[in-house]
């Protein structure tokens, strides 16, 4: 365990409280970063802040959705108050609704929107008002294979992640100036409560197309995250990156 590697900086990882979110955050806080904690899950936030807080690391909780502009203002004037500033910003909270795009409700096309593309979106802005005053800074955006190649009854995730490919294209050219890196990293299939809810039989059929022959694990996301966040991808900037085992080559 290398404490050095993020130590002094602060992380706000969204959608933490469990699945990849959690991994990421336990990894920043294992590597020496103080954690900002959010999900929609009360519970859940704050049992992983007490986990941080027994690695050694500062965590607080700020719960609230990130598809709520209000709850992100908030969540960061928490975060101006208790750290003074941030320097890693992880779009990590995403939803599904999935259904053919025939059937998909205007509910399940706006919620999907509204988490996955519209919550990075406000939080990405918010944290660059902060991280902008400093002279260096990571964001690294969630997306998904799904963003990349699309996938049947996805429509509404597919049309948002490949949006958060967009954003951190965009955003790399915008901060560069600022020496802030903004990346994406695109997980394939991963077992998390996510996932657990397909039919065995549809992940069977997944997992037969990865030449890897498995599904990828939460800690397989995190160990990236935890590259991209440090000083040692100082020099990689608007890249999509893909870990999924080689679902997408
Ligand atoms: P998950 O459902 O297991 O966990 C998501 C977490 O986000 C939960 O703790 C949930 O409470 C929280 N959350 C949901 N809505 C929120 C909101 N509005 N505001 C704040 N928190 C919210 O999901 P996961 O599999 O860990 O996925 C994490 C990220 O990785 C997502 O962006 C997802 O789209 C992406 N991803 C996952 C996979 C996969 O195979 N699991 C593949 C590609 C991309």
């Amino acid at each position: 365990m290398n404490t050095d590697l993020l130590a002094g900086k602060v992380a706000l990882v969204t959608g933490c409280g469990r699945g990849i979110g959690k991994a990421i955050a336990t990894t920043l806080a294992q590597s020496g970063a103080d954690i900002v904690v959010n999900d929609i899950d009360v519970d859940s936030a704050e049992k992983l802040a007490g986990e941080i807080a027994a690695l050694g690391r500062n965590a607080i909780v700020c719960c609230g959705s990130v598809g709520d502009r209000q709850a992100v203002n908030a969540m960061f004037t928490t975060i101006v108050e208790e750290f003074g500033a941030l320097d890693i910003l992880v779009n990590n909270a995403g939803i599904t609704r999935d259904n053919m795009m025939l059937n998909m409700t205007d509910e399940e096309w706006n919620q999907v929107i509204q988490v996955n593309l519209n919550g990075v979106f406000y939080c990405t802005q918010t944290a660059v008002k902060m991280i902008n005053k400093q002279t260096s800074g990571r964001i690294v955006n969630l997306t998904s294979v799904t963003g990349q190649t699309g996938n049947l009854g996805q429509v509404n995730y597919a049309a948002a992640k490949a949006g958060v490919i967009g954003i951190t294209k965009t955003l790399a050219r915008e901060l560069a100036r600022y020496q802030i890196t903004v990346n994406a990293v695109a997980p394939g299939f991963i077992d998390t409560p996510m996932t657990a809810a397909i039919p065995d039989e549809i992940k069977q059929t997944v997992i037969k197309d990865i030449p890897l022959g498995r599904a990828g694990t939460p800690q397989n996301i995190a160990d990236l995250v935890k590259f991209l966040s440090s000083d040692k991808a100082a020099y990689i900037t608007g890249q999509i990156i893909s870990c999924n085992g080689g679902l997408y080559i």
